[in-house]
């Protein structure tokens, strides 16, 4: 078979390769319809068990709430076996680090479980929370936040935890279960990690995920997160980047004691008037990082990267109705949106040890910390940064000639993450994108962190996948948080697609 088509004229290869293709899009195509079919016929099951699901208040922040966060793992066991997932398994993380009130206090456990196992096939590893954040009526929500409210006029369901992230994390479930139901095989084998810590640092994840490496994610081929959302309201998104951030603390202190301005005002030099000084040389008001070596550490812009801004749909006003503000710094989209995700930024959060209340007090602080910190994007060095901030804050506090003492401390890092827009992963996704929605997706990055990201990249030595089911402007940790019901159904049709379109393709 082979040496013949090896013998055979070139044209005909290529109109074998054609009408391959051609077969198997059609192929394909009625796959889809039936397991789209399935998936809105299912539309009310599946609103059911994301009502189940969000009754449970999981608030992983609230120590009190914590036996409520285990039972929604629990939950998600019963679900997940009685789809007909295996292998499934409660990942216990010990017990939960300082500062608690508790020091016996567990973390929740990490949900693992498969479906299928066949080694011809490749493996993908969803990624989803099942903890939310905290949420309280009183807070201002129109209808109570752990009953979850469907919404026939506005064709959305309210919630907390509806598109952060119990909505998408069903969502995985549920298009094993459409599969099953219109008796379509899964083309990949699916492994599900499902942690219940998410909204308090994912403690203790970075550690499983390490040591399942080549235990339980063995095997692993690319790894989908669906935690994040679309940029607007209209376009669906695929999203290749993160930044990181480099968290500071500069801290400057001179007397024993706070004392009166009255009789000390004059002749003792002033912590606070030394801190403003220092923080006030870090960037100017255009944004403009001022600290040295820093800006020259970023990528340059390449014409590939330029031109995947082009398309985006965002704007000007966009961002001043999410800020309720003319208070921007830049005009044009993509001014805006490099700046967002692109370039880094150092902002200036508040200080410590100052007076702040109301009224007016005439203190001089003795001690004064100021925070700050710089979202990172490639290529910069995070200590290499450190090194930069410190000696540039030493610098700048050495030209006072004052007495006091000052010091920078890094209190946090966490790396930016940048994918391949282009790898075999995003390819399938932003074909998904297009038969679900009918258009081609916008390639974003976010100017904000999801650090796991990086740790299941780097860990498994995979690509991962940003595949938002919401909008952006569905309210995840604010309140009234909803998803539209037509996000979460074309939300799975994506995902279900998805799947296919990545076993198909050549590379992992
Ligand atoms: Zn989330």
């Amino acid at each position: 078979m082979f040496c013949n088509l090896r013998r055979a004229p070139r044209s005909f290869i290529k109109v074998l390769e054609v009408s391959h293709r051609t077969i198997m899009t059609t192929e394909l195509q009625t796959k889809f319809d039936k397991i789209f079919g399935r998936i809105d016929a299912l539309k009310p099951v599946f609103i059911e068990r994301l009502g189940q699901a969000i009754e449970i208040p999981a608030v992983s922040g609230d120590e009190t709430m914590r036996p409520h966060v285990v039972k929604k793992a629990h939950f998600l066991v019963e679900q997940l076996a009685k789809i007909g997932f295996s292998d499934i398994q409660l990942k216990h993380l010990g017990v939960q680090p300082p500062p608690v009130q508790n020091p016996d206090l567990q973390l929740p456990p990490v949900v693992l479980s498969r479906f299928g196992n066949d080694p011809a096939k490749k493996t993908v590893l969803v990624y989803g929370h099942y903890d939310v954040q905290p949420a309280a009526l009183e807070d201002g929500w129109s209808s109570e936040p752990f009953k979850m409210v469907v919404d026939e006029k506005q064709q959305l369901m309210r919630g907390r935890g509806t598109t952060d992230d119990t909505g998408p994390l069903t969502g995985w479930l549920n298009i094993v279960q459409a599969h099953k139901e219109a008796g379509i095989e899964l083309p990949v084998n699916l492994i599900t990690c499902f942690e219940g810590m998410e909204e308090s640092g994912s403690l203790g994840l970075d550690g499983l995920i390490a040591r399942e490496a080549q235990g339980y994610f063995k095997g692993v081929d690319a790894v989908c997160i669906s935690d994040n959302y679309w940029l607007g309201t209209k376009k669906p998104v695929l999203t290749y980047g993160l930044r990181g951030v480099n968290y500071y603390e500069t801290t400057i202190e001179g007397p024993a004691a706070d004392l009166h301005s009255g009789i000390f005002g004059g002749v003792v030099a002033e912590p606070l008037v030394d801190l403003v000084q220092v923080l006030s040389s870090l960037v100017d008001s255009k944004g403009k990082i001022l600290i040295d070596g820093v800006n020259e550490m970023v990528a340059p812009v390449t014409d590939k990267e330029r031109k995947l801004y082009e398309n985006i749909d965002f704007s000007l006003d966009d961002l001043n109705a999410s800020t309720g503000s003319k208070t921007a710094l830049y005009e044009k989209k993509e001014d805006i949106l490099m700046h967002r995700w692109r370039y880094p930024s150092l902002s200036i959060h508040g200080l410590e040890g100052a007076f702040s209340s109301a009224g007016a007090k005439t203190v001089i602080p003795a001690k004064v910390h100021g925070k700050f910190s710089i979202r990172t994007v490639p290529d910069m060095d995070s200590a290499k940064l450190t090194k930069l901030v410190k000696e540039h804050c030493d610098r700048v506090f050495a030209k006072l000639s004052s007495p006091n003492t000052c010091s920078t401390e890094l209190v946090h890092d966490g790396d930016y993450w940048i994918s391949d827009p282009h790898n075999a992963s995003f390819t399938a996704a932003a074909k998904a994108t297009k038969v679900v929605y009918g258009v081609e997706p916008d390639f974003t990055r976010e100017g904000g962190s999801i650090p796991i990201t990086l740790t299941f990249q780097d860990e498994l030595k995979c690509n991962v996948l940003l595949l938002p089911m919401g909008r952006g402007d569905d309210g995840a940790h604010s309140i009234n948080e909803k998803l539209d019901i037509s996000n979460f159904i074309g939300g799975m049709k994506v995902m279900s697609a998805y799947l296919h379109y990545y076993a198909e393709s050549a590379e992992n």
